[in-house]
């Protein structure tokens, strides 16, 4: 049995609803449908969220009463469509009533109303998110994992719909944050221990690299949990954060499919999803780093160095991302838009009371380039091959940083390079891949 989640671009009009029907009745395993709210296409510019926070009072770029216009065309289209005419008119009445609720109930009913479109689309029962997913205290609202999970027991081996985003807290309706509805799919697969989580969106899969950066890029056939979580946290927009832990909790497999084009076969994410086809799996960049550089002749024979170090960050609430040594230097990285800035006299008049450094550098304008790939690990002189790539281009290595699992080098690169260094490397391992893997 496979959960199938579409997100608000395979929803956005009745077209793209007619493709999902087909895609559900296309196979007979597809028997939890988990929907997003309509979002947008090349017409609509606003998601139906946007349009309900804004009725919240929470997106201001849209006034009330536009709000409430588009919200009730959008709905009156998609129920016409489709000749759901008692639908529509509770709807209609809903959103009527709707700026009298709290915020959370109110984002949620774009999933709610889509979800009950989509079930009587299917011919499928409906469920309310609110009666099986269960949110917990702590700091703020989440998952409750295990209580969802024993409540949604009760519809094993039922085919059905179910709205995305939100849950049940302490009695009241509250919303996951947004792209929720990845997780509410992630936690039916795990719950109701799916073959598969498919999760139907509106590119091909993943790519090997930003296609804000790379022209058309390809896609990734697959990945593991591991290589998908390196890159996701380096920036690749795949999955809300916290839908994951489920998947890899349960060992459910994901694949990312196209609704507009159902026969590409997508990324498929899993524990174990064989070799790779080329020796990386992607390339994910960011830039916004910095990093701080510091001195000491004969600092690697000093106990307790690096760590007294990183304690001086912490105790000034800096988090680092990386920290590359040698052996009379360590380099700390760090998000640069932290509250970086404004601590360096700080930072500097603490490591040079506690460690008495030779020099203390700060360099800002970093970007880190992650180029991921399990293949990596065996095969030789991809260092080399990275390195002399780079070098062609002209572009200097300021840092290197590649952790035990050989999965992942980051690079450190001035921020004005790193989009070039990113195609560099594209070009080099995915696109020209004659001499690649000559395993
Ligand atoms: N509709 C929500 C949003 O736009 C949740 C989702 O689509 O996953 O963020």
């Amino acid at each position: 049995m496979k959960v199938t989640k579409f997100g608000g671009s395979s929803l956005a009009n009745p077209e793209q609803i007619r493709k999902v029907k087909a895609i559900v009745e296309s196979d007979s395993d597809r028997q939890v449908v988990v929907v997003s709210a309509p979002g947008k296409d090349d017409y609509i510019k606003q998601k139906v969220t946007d349009l309900l926070l804004a009725i919240a009072g929470e997106n201001t770029k849209i006034s009330y009463l536009n709000a409430v216009t588009m919200l009730q065309d959008r709905f009156m289209q998609i129920c016409r469509a489709f000749n759901l005419s008692d639908l529509e008119k509770s709807i209609l009445s809903e959103i009527d009533l709707l700026s009298e609720e709290p915020r959370d109930f109110i984002a949620s009913r774009g999933e709610y109303w889509n979800a009950q479109i989509m079930a009587q689309v299917l011919g499928l029962p409906f469920f309310d998110a609110k009666n099986f997913i269960s949110l917990k205290e702590n700091n703020k609202p989440q998952l409750d994992l295990n209580k969802t999970a024993s409540l949604l027991q009760e519809l094993k081996g039922k085919r059905f719909v179910f709205p995305g985003f939100y849950g049940d807290f302490k009695g009241q309706i509250a919303t996951f944050s947004r792209g929720g509805s990845d997780l509410t799919g992630s936690i039916l697969a795990f719950a109701l221990n799916a073959e598969l989580y498919e999760n139907w969106t509106d590119v091909n899969g993943l790519y090997y690299a930003s296609p804000k950066i790379v022209t058309n890029p390809k896609t990734i056939p697959s990945l593991t949990y591991k290589e998908l979580r390196e890159l996701t946290y380096m920036g690749f927009e795949a999955f809300h954060d916290e839908a994951m832990f489920p998947l890899i909790k349960g060992r459910i497999p994901v694949r990312i499919k196209n609704t507009n084009n159902p026969d590409s076969p997508g990324t498929l994410i899993s524990e174990h999803p064989g070799a790779s086809e080329t020796s990386i799996s992607g390339i994910a960049a960011k830039p916004g780093f910095a990093y701080v550089e510091i001195e000491k002749y004969l600092m690697n024979s000093e106990k307790g160095f690096g760590m007294r170090v990183l304690k001086v960050f912490s105790d000034l609430g800096l988090s680092y991302e990386h920290a590359p040594s040698g052996i009379d230097n360590i380099a700390v990285i760090l998000d640069g838009n932290n509250g970086f800035a404004d601590k360096k006299e700080e930072l500097t008049r603490r490591l040079t009371n506690e460690l008495n450094p030779d020099y203390i550098g700060f360099q800002d304008n970093l970007a880190l380039i992650a180029v991921v790939g399990r293949g990596m690990r065996s095969t030789p002189g991809i260092m080399s091959r990275i390195s002399t790539t780079l070098a062609k281009n002209r572009i200097n290595i300021e840092l290197i940083n590649q952790g035990p699992s050989e999965t992942n080098v980051v690079l450190g690169i001035a921020e004005e390079d790193y989009q070039q260094g990113v195609r560099a490397i594209y070009d080099e391992f995915v696109l020209n891949t004659k001499g690649e893997d000559r395993k």
